[in-house]
């Protein structure tokens, strides 16, 4: 059961980009930092955590629960208008989300995919260095299960199921997709200790 990485329905992609090599952006980060803030404008920075050098940013505007970006990549200029989600956490607060721009599912991390702009690891078929992990090849495998009982697409009630358990499948996804954020962020932590991100 199960095949690691693979989502059910989506096939094994055939070219895999991997996670630590692309410019990503998290919502829980750009929320606590204040990006979708009403008004506020200003660049966001990835760097060199060898050279100091800065490798490349974004230009953002907060639009309060949305944050329109503006930058060129591969010569080209792209402006991107990406919608905050947020879900209530148990001991009270929220927890904030992006929806991806191309498929709307809620994520906690976009990647940057030259053509496409930021998008999810979905639609850019993006795999994480620490993937073949067992934690994360279970977690992988738990929220298929989950996934499957949805009816693949995730944030559907199939009919005839209670709310009770979309909401309790619903919520394994989310734990499952935060693992595997974890996960990363771990990776990104080993493997570049000055970060990839910083202002
Ligand atoms: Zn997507």
């Amino acid at each position: 059961m199960g095949k690691g990485g693979s989502r059910s329905g989506a096939g094994r992609p055939a070219s895999h980009v991997k996670a630590e090599h692309c410019r990503r952006i998290e919502a829980g980060r750009w929320a606590r930092e204040g990006l979708f803030s009403p008004g506020r404008t200003g660049t966001w920075s990835w760097w060199n955590a060898d050279s100091g050098e800065r490798t490349a940013s974004i230009g953002y505007r907060g639009e309060g629960q949305a944050v329109a970006l503006n930058f060129t990549v591969d010569g080209r200029s792209v402006h991107q208008f990406i919608a905050e989600l947020q879900t209530a956490c148990n001991f009270g607060g929220s927890r904030s989300w992006f929806a991806c721009p191309r498929c709307r599912r809620r994520v906690g991390v976009l990647f940057l995919r030259s053509a496409a702009g930021f998008i999810c690891r979905h639609c850019g078929r993006v795999t994480y260095g620490s993937q073949s992990d067992d934690e994360v090849g279970r977690s992988w495998r738990k929220q298929q299960k989950a996934e499957r009982r949805l009816g693949g697409e995730g944030w559907m009630r199939p009919k005839g199921m209670h709310q009770t358990t979309r909401d309790r499948l619903t919520a394994i996804i989310i734990e499952c997709e935060e693992r595997r954020d974890n996960a990363l962020a771990a990776f990104v932590a080993k493997h570049f200790p000055g970060g990839l991100t910083r202002w």
